[in-house]
């Protein structure tokens, strides 16, 4: 599976399409906000692959991290950030 992401140039907003073989960055999607040709903005693939692995450094005790919605709600429940997440 594959994210592209788009970004308006004029508007900024930024939109997201998943596609499951490589998409064909000439044609991007028109920005649903304001109706602009948004720009493709290419993104390491492995932004968007998550393994589980045991998180160490970021809580009291290792947490084996299932997915990244585990994490995001980990760390939302302690109140810090990963870097994982951005
Ligand atoms: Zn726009």
């Amino acid at each position: 599976m594959i994210v592209a992401c788009y970004e308006c140039p004029k508007c900024g907003h930024e939109m997201e399409d998943v596609f499951v073989e490589s998409p064909a960055s000439e044609h991007c999607p028109l920005c649903s906000k304001c109706g602009k040709r948004t720009i493709w903005v290419p993104k390491p693939p492995n932004v968007y692959v998550f393994e589980p692995y045991v998180e160490e450094h970021l809580f009291e005790k290792p947490v084996l991290i299932e997915s990244k919605e585990h994490l995001r709600t980990l760390s939302r429940e302690r109140g810090v950030t990963s870097a994982a997440l951005e």
